[in-house]
């Protein structure tokens, strides 16, 4: 079967998590999966070469899991974006907004800078938000996003509507479309 398939295979629906109504993409039964791991590793791997990516950062929590491989594999340095409060040095805060209320992304400002060309990689594209701040992020730190990937977006929540325009022609990557 394609890699498309076998990651799609891997991929768990939980019905109303982590509210009523709400049908979560759980990605653990593919972390658990070598196979699975290993290849989803490899696409992104080859997208950070397509991209001539020099740095990979990653989205907590689970862009961590996906982008620290690929960073080992594809001989880059990752850097992670996390939520606000938790990493220890200098930062840039960018605050979002999301359906109810505001959330805020952070990264330290000496990780990143002036030629470095960044994929940003996470593992679901919802409604973007998180993947805009980090975009945000990325360019005030001085630094060029060459391109974002994610395992799967939820085409129906319409991420890539808002967050194509921000990219300014950088491709956004999704190895599955839900
Ligand atoms: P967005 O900011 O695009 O609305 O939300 C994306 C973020 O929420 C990602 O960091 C992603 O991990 C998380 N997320 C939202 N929905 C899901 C889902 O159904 N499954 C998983 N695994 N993560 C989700």
């Amino acid at each position: 079967a394609s890699t498309r398939d076998l990651l799609l295979s891997r991929i768990r629906d939980v019905a109303d998590h982590p509210k009523p109504g709400i049908v979560f993409k759980d990605i653990t039964p593919l972390l658990a999966d070598p196979k699975a791991f290993t290849a989803l590793t490899d696409a992104l791997a080859d997208l950070c070469g397509a991209y001539g990516a020099t740095k990979v950062v990653g989205l907590e929590a689970r862009g961590f899991i996906l982008a620290a491989p690929v960073a080992v594999r594809a001989g880059l340095g990752f850097i992670p974006v996390r939520k606000a409060g938790k990493l220890p040095g200098a930062t840039l805060s960018q605050s979002y907004e999301l359906e109810y209320g505001t959330a805020e992304m952070e990264v330290h400002a000496e990780d990143l800078g002036e030629g470095d060309r960044v994929i940003v990689i996470d593992d679901v594209l919802a409604t973007g938000g998180t993947a805009e701040a980090s975009v945000e992020l990325v360019r005030r730190a001085g630094a060029e996003v060459v391109g974002v990937a994610v395992l799967l977006e939820l085409g129906f929540l319409d991420g890539r509507a808002r967050l194509e325009p921000v990219l300014r022609g950088a491709p956004l990557e999704a190895l599955l479309t839900f």
